[in-house]
């Protein structure tokens, strides 16, 4: 029973770096890299960030794919992945933290006019603009797991009225939650901000497309976090030119990189951010190791996703 490292990244934590950081938690577990994998039979759960039928061809014996991260859709979507093969993901606080951060910071640049006011002072000019009240602003979080439910409460804590929407209810201290498809036309017509951290799931995607948009507050703030798929790219900039949504600010896009000719990267009523919302890992790898122990022991996983849920 050996536990692979095999990212597939290139851009990110180097497969020996990982292993190492899990070998040093938990000394004694057998934890291999694709430079050290010697028999691939022996190979049980592999930790990556996306499954490859290559990797399910390759591994015989696999009974654990682990993400290192939260967005499991192209794991749980995978045709070829054997009826037997559990899922977990991972739930650390430092990305949800950095995206609760990431909403509230993009959400104060708007209520504070801090573009305005920046362009004003390029034109050496003192050009005072009200800035808008927290207490009179609704804000929506569309996914109220893991992160959304971090961002409602931090938002609350800056002062802001806040809305929740979820798939099943949900209680959360100050905060209004709504749950179920019906109820979302009327969370977007009331929120001056729209944050969605909904995983990708066949319910969720595209579920931003003309009828979603024309839902929403003209003049409002649609904020994506979650994933990309989410929002019909295209419907969005109509939206935009007619108002409605006023601007929107997108972490995740349909194709990452957002290819150099999408129309979404010169549109005036748009910020890209290239996937950084929720970037740190924290002391995440310490239930990567946790859950090779569980998996060689058989105590119930970390963080094990519903298959057919799809999250
Ligand atoms: P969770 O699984 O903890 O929460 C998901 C939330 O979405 C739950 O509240 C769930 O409702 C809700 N939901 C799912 N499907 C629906 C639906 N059809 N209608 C309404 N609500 C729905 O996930 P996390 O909060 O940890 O992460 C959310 C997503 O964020 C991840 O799947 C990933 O794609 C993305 N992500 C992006 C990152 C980035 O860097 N930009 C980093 C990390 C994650 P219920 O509670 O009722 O089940």
């Amino acid at each position: 029973m050996a536990l692979l490292i095999e990212t597939g990244l290139s851009d990110w934590m180097s497969d020996s770096d990982i292993a190492r950081d899990v070998r040093a938690l938990k000394p004694g577990l057998d934890v291999r890299t694709p430079a050290t994998i010697g028999d691939p039979s022996d190979i049980t759960m592999i930790a990556l960030a996306g499954l490859s039928d290559d990797q399910l061809a390759r591994l015989p014996n696999l009974q654990l794919v682990q993400k290192l991260g939260a967005g499991v859709e192209t794991i749980v979507g995978n045709p070829n992945l054997p009826d037997h093969v559990r899922v977990t993901r991972l739930k650390p606080d430092a990305p949800a933290q950095g995206i609760a951060e990431w909403f509230v910071a993009y959400i104060l640049r708007q209520q504070r006019n801090m573009p305005f006011h920046e362009a004003a002072q390029y034109r050496s000019e003192w050009s005072p603009k009200a800035p808008l009240y927290s207490p009179d602003t609704v804000v929506g979080v569309l996914g109220l797991g893991h992160i959304g439910a971090r961002s409602a409460k931090m938002l609350r804590a800056v002062g802001f009225q806040v809305m929740g929407w979820s798939r099943s209810p949900k209680q959360i201290d100050g905060v209004t939650c709504l749950h179920g498809e019906d109820a979302l036309p009327d969370l977007l017509s009331a929120c001056d901000h729209v944050c969605a951290i909904l995983p990708s799931t066949p319910q969720t995607v595209g579920l931003f497309g003309p009828d979603m948009l024309a839902a929403m507050k003209p003049g409002s703030q649609l904020l994506n976090a979650g994933r990309g798929d989410l929002i019909d790219e295209a419907a969005l900039i109509t939206a935009l030119d007619q108002g409605r949504p006023g601007r929107a600010v997108l972490d995740v896009t349909r194709t990452e990189p957002l290819p150099a000719d999408s129309p979404l990267w010169t549109h005036p009523g748009v910020t890209i951010t290239p996937h950084v919302s929720g970037w740190h890992l924290g002391d995440a790898l310490r239930d990567v190791a946790e859950n090779f122990e569980r998996l060689n022991s058989g105590a119930p996983l970390l963080h094990e996703v519903d298959r057919a849920r799809g999250y």
